[in-house]
């Protein structure tokens, strides 16, 4: 393939200082450098994360000025001079929120490169997807089959993949019932598409009419609506099969009360993974029945490369089918006001070309 014609400047949604507001503008195009790769960006996610950035929410800080995104799917258009004849010009590619990481200490030899120190966080500490031409070290693209839509594939690259490997992280088995906080939003919706179609039993929790209705949709046969239901421990264990609550807590919720109940109604036995991060919260749990209940508590992040590749298969596989918008890049702003306001059922993908 020829190489494409690549511009000096494009445009960017551009975060200038924290607390917004993010300026869509033209910035010079980069070029790679000798192990990464130069992708135009066609789609983008749009994640919560993306908001939490924009607002120095998390006691991590950003890149500034920072162009953010970290869901993208586009097309190889340049690469480095060490970059292997595997990747080629005309790929198509995603940029996930893990951009790079050394690939050489414990956690990256032993495939749990989201907890290398020198990791590389797309639209955080590096320039992420909200642009039309985005780099990542080429190690850590993600391979898209030409096949797929890159319109339709963008969100699985952050909340698919967070959602599908918080899944495995709970270690709960085909038939045993997980209740999926947060269910109704971006990597909520993602999770009951693939506890389904892991064979899990689902309680999907969150709020209003509109999300409850998508979340039966999707797979969960119990909707417990955290805006109306009176006795929320109660609803929810009375929704698992035998009374005695799910096998397992996936909590996606971007509020702390969720983080504080869930040990009073996960399973003997059970585990609470924590996934969403709502700013300064802290998880609650009784020290008592957690011993004498055994309760696992963990945290789960991202996914690394394998975990990537197997989120993308149950995709190519057609068997996630979340729903979501489409909004041009230059709307970006709009989305991160409903997001604010929890409005957003599933998730929004911006188009990087308006
Ligand atoms: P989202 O805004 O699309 O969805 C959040 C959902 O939580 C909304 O539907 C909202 O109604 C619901 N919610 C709020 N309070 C609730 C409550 N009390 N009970 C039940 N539901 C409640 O956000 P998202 O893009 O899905 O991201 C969710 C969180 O996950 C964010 O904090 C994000 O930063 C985080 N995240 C973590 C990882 C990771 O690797 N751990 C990766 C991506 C995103
Ligand atoms: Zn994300």
């Amino acid at each position: 393939m020829s190489a494409p014609k690549i511009p000096s400047d494009q445009l960017a949604q551009v975060i200038d200082k924290t607390g917004g507001p993010i300026v869509y503008k033209r910035i010079p195009v980069q070029a790679p450098g000798p192990d990464e790769v130069l992708i135009n960006v066609k789609y983008s996610g749009v994640c919560h994360t993306d908001l939490h950035a924009m607002m120095g929410d998390w006691p991590l800080e950003t890149k500034l000025p920072l162009v953010g995104g970290h869901e993208g799917a586009g097309i190889v258009v340049a690469k480095g001079q060490l970059v292997g004849n595997d990747i080629q010009i005309g790929d198509h590619a995603g940029i996930k929120w893990l951009n790079g990481s050394c690939l050489s200490c414990s956690y990256c030899r032993q495939g749990e490169e989201p907890l290398c120190a020198k990791g590389l966080l797309s639209g955080y500490t590096v320039d992420g997807t909200f642009q039309q031409y985005a780099i990542a070290k080429a190690a850590h693209i993600a391979r898209i089959p030409k096949h797929l839509s890159l319109e339709s594939i963008a969100p699985i690259l952050c909340a698919g993949l967070t959602a599908y490997k918080g899944l495995k992280e709970s270690e709960a088995r085909p038939g045993q019932t997980v209740a999926i906080v947060g269910a109704g939003g971006g990597l909520g919706n993602m999770a009951l598409q693939y506890a389904k179609a892991m064979g899990l039993r689902i309680i999907a929790v969150d709020g209003g009419k509109e999300k409850g209705e998508a979340c039966k949709a999707l797979g969960a046969e119990t909707f417990v609506d955290f805006q109306t239901s009176k006795d929320l421990v109660k609803d929810i264990k009375a929704a698992s099969f035998d009374g005695l609550g799910p096998h397992a807590v996936i909590l996606f919720a971007v509020s702390e009360g969720p983080f504080q109940q869930a040990a009073s109604y996960v399973r003997p036995h059970g585990t609470i993974v924590c996934i969403g991060m709502p700013a300064n919260a802290f998880i609650k749990a009784p020290v008592f029945s957690t011993v004498v209940h055994m309760i696992r508590i963990k945290g789960s992040y991202v996914g690394n490369r394998q975990d990537t590749d197997e989120a993308i298969d149950f995709f190519a596989r057609g068997l996630i089918k979340a729903p979501y918008k489409v909004i041009g890049l230059s709307e970006l702003q709009k989305v991160y006001n409903m997001m604010e306001d929890m409005t957003i059922v599933g998730r929004y993908v911006v188009d990087v070309s308006r």
